[in-house]
């Protein structure tokens, strides 16, 4: 079948509290995988219209007259394929490997990173083939055997958005339930974890929540949970057993940031039951941007509200030559003192992973 509309049919408009993309491509190999196979059967029975193609990495016929409108089709539109590249990215400073389940997000947060390393390709890709991505983990856990390898799931998406669509979080859980030398662990914006609850994953896995003060959310993350689905989530994870963390991404330097962070920590100490205050890490990352991202991000969201002037930023640089814009230093150590000292406030028994 082959269609164009794309108004979301009323079926699965119903089921809309998680993610349904307006339109799905997929490649014919994923329909030889379980996983495929099931995905097919939903987007049928969805009527969600859908159309092969011959690989996930060129689909060039997007609907949409502006390049703008194509970027808003590619956020809802879903890619079904293989990934034939087994061979992990790093992924520092939160684990050693980037574990590649999906590739792209239907969250509209500004300041994401995907703006850019995603290019001319924001749509949504994942892939069928997890039992190959479990053998090369597998294999990269062997190689660093005695040490731990810890491996993190979103570097290239926000997983939990897809879950209920390809259940890959709950296959990758199960098995490094079993790897005394292998640590999963991925961070998310959305709420979708009912799914993951009973699993064993012999506290292998830590899941970490992305939060931030109420203007950052309101004016930058669109099309993502709310802060107290993530919250009431966080509290379902840590019942569950999972060990538990926050990352504070983007700290956003703005009027009224004090107040906001302050409010951050209080609520979410409110909100998170005492149980489930052990072992919290947090990580905490500036807000930063390169050249190239301020091009692309005032392009797609014209009236954005990111503050994204190099005159008042230090130049950090990086690898390949692309240097980021970050915080001059003394708003660096700022926000880092003064959301260090509330996280201590009210987590006395957390660690802070670093701040970057
Ligand atoms: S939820 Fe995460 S991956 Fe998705 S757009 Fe927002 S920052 Fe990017």
């Amino acid at each position: 079948m082959s269609t164009t509309t794309l108004e979301r049919p009323a079926s699965a408009r119903k089921t809309a509290s998680s993610f349904v993309p307006e339109l799905v491509f997929f490649e014919p190999a994923a329909l030889d995988y379980p996983k495929g196979k099931r995905i097919m059967e939903w987007v049928q029975q969805s009527g969600i219209p859908y159309r092969m193609t011959t690989s996930h990495n060129r689909i060039t016929n997007l609907p949409g007259d502006s390049e703008l409108e194509q970027y808003k089709i590619a956020k809802r539109t879903l890619v079904v394929g293989l990934r034939k590249t087994l061979k992990f990215d790093t992924s520092k400073p939160s684990a050693e490997y980037a574990i590649p389940i999906a590739t792209g997000c239907m969250g509209h947060c500004h300041y994401c990173y995907l703006q850019t390393t995603l290019g001319a390709k924001p749509y949504i890709r994942v892939y069928v083939n997890t039992d190959d991505i479990i053998e090369a983990a597998r294999g990269y856990i062997a190689e660093r055997e005695p040490e731990i390898t810890r491996f993190e799931a979103a570097c290239t998406s926000d997983p939990v958005g897809l879950e209920p669509i390809t259940g890959s979080l709950a296959e990758l859980i199960e098995f490094m339930a079993d790897q005394e030398h292998g640590r999963l662990r991925f961070v998310t914006k959305f709420h979708h974890v009912d799914s993951l609850l009973d699993l064993r994953h012999n506290g292998h896995t830590r899941i970490r929540f992305s939060v931030n003060d109420k203007y950052v959310i309101k004016h930058f993350e669109p099309s993502t949970s709310r802060f107290e689905d993530r919250i009431e989530a966080a509290a379902k994870v840590a019942r569950a057993g999972y060990p538990l963390g926050f990352i504070v991404a983007p700290i956003i330097w703005h009027e009224g940031w004090e107040e906001g962070y302050a409010e951050l920590f209080a609520s979410l100490a409110e909100a998170l039951p005492k149980d489930a205050h052990a072992g919290l890490t947090f990580e905490l990352i500036q807000h930063r941007f390169t050249k190239t991202a301020k091009g692309v991000i005032e392009k797609r969201y014209p009236k954005t509200k990111l503050e994204m002037d190099i005159e008042k930023r230090k130049y950090k640089w990086g690898r390949w030559g692309q240097g980021k814009y970050v915080y001059p230093d003394e708003q660096a150590d700022a926000l880092r003192m003064f959301i260090s000292e509330r996280i201590f406030d009210h987590f006395p028994d957390a660690t802070i992973d670093y701040f970057t």
